[in-house]
């Protein structure tokens, strides 16, 4: 059973939003808090002077979006490809539970790293490879994520992979005249994927497994007043304080707290914090 105060907190905490398909992530919301993708897909882009915008990866459910991932003076975009689903946390709050939670951190770490690959493959991809290799990795990574229909366009596709749309239009067609992806008005079906495969780069489809997933619940649970320090002071109190007996209650918390006081003094020593 929750206590009021959790209750409280995890009201003010839990703001969710629903992003419609082809609609951006709110940049307002990206400078005060994180945002956690709980369902569908984010395209992570990036666009340069004198360039159209180019997509560098892709979030799914499990994914936090940061402030800290745009670096001021860049112009980056948070594009839903699917209708998606997300929880708003204070920035403050990230950071508070990555510091209670060593589970939470090595996950946020994790997927800082799996940004990082997943850009620099891109990256490489975009130098090294040709159209009709590159489109067919990019279909193989949506459909990892959204299943065989996908809500691509052909200037949406040009346009995160950098190149003209007629380029574009011509690949589709000769993957649909094989018989491995079917065009419909604005949706890709993917009728074929092992040859949609065979048909791709040798690029990663996905970076990563479910070890870096982060949930909404995992946070509460790290920022839960159980788990806060003056919920930690109260249990070491009563703990340190059970076996002191036959005192009254006022003189034990005072004995506990100075027990307390010195073993802490002496673990700051032991670490060299006093040095
Ligand atoms: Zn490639």
């Amino acid at each position: 059973m929750m206590s009021d105060s959790t209750t409280a907190h995890s009201k003010e905490r839990k703001s969710r939003m629903l992003i419609p398909h082809g609609t951006e992530v709110h940049d307002a919301a990206c400078s005060t808090h994180a945002v956690l993708v709980e369902s569908g897909l984010v395209a992570v882009l990036i666009s340069v002077p004198g360039a159209t915008r180019i997509c560098v990866s892709l979030l799914g459910a499990g994914s936090v979006v940061t402030g800290d991932m745009k670096p001021a003076g860049s112009r980056w975009s948070f594009c839903a490809i699917s209708s998606v689903s997300v929880a708003l946390i204070p920035a403050a709050e990230l950071r508070t539970a990555a510091y209670t939670d060593a589970d939470l951190a090595s996950r946020l770490r994790l997927q800082a790293g799996k940004q990082l690959a997943q850009s620099s493959i891109v990256a490489a991809c975009n130098a090294q490879h040709v159209l009709a290799e590159r489109t067919a990795r990019w279909l193989t990574r949506f459909a990892h994520y959204l299943g065989p229909t996908l809500p691509l366009t052909h200037a949406f596709l040009a346009e995160m992979m950098g190149v003209r749309r007629a380029g574009v239009t011509q690949v589709l067609h000769t993957l649909q005249d094989a018989g491995i992806i079917q065009q419909d008005r604005g949706r890709i079906v993917v009728l074929d994927e092992a040859r949609l495969q065979q048909n791709a780069c040798a690029c990663p489809a996905i970076i990563g497994g479910d070890e870096s997933l982060v949930s909404p619940e995992m946070i509460d649970s790290a920022v839960s007043p159980e788990r806060r320090g003056r919920a930690w002071i109260e249990r070491e109190l009563q703990a340190r304080s059970n076996g002191i007996i036959g005192r009254d209650a006022g003189w034990i918390r005072r004995e506990a707290t100075l027990r307390m006081c010195r073993d802490m003094l002496s673990a700051r020593e032991m670490v060299g914090l006093d040095a």
